[in-house]
């Protein structure tokens, strides 16, 4: 797979660490190119991560709106959301 944003190299898949602030969440699978240094992490990360989050509060608690049910699509978007 190219990478999508130079559209030059291709993507390797490795572990990188995530962070969010300053906060280290882990290191988490992901397809990096080696070009521009651009990120993709795989769903199964972008799972991980959101669930590591949540555990330590830094998203997904702050929205009322969380309390009310979301339709499938609602759920996915938000679980591959990507923080940039
Ligand atoms: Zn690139």
């Amino acid at each position: 797979m190219k990478c999508p944003s130079c559209g030059k190299a291709k993507l390797r898949h490795r572990r990188v660490p995530f962070t969010h602030g300053n906060r280290y969440l882990g290191d988490f699978e992901a397809d990096v190119c080696p070009d521009c240094g651009e990120i993709l992490f795989t769903e199964t990360a972008s799972e991980l991560i959101n669930a590591r989050a949540k555990q330590l509060g830094l998203w997904g608690k702050k929205s009322s709106r969380d309390r009310h049910a979301r339709s499938p699509r609602e759920k996915r978007a938000l679980v591959n959301r990507n923080p940039e």
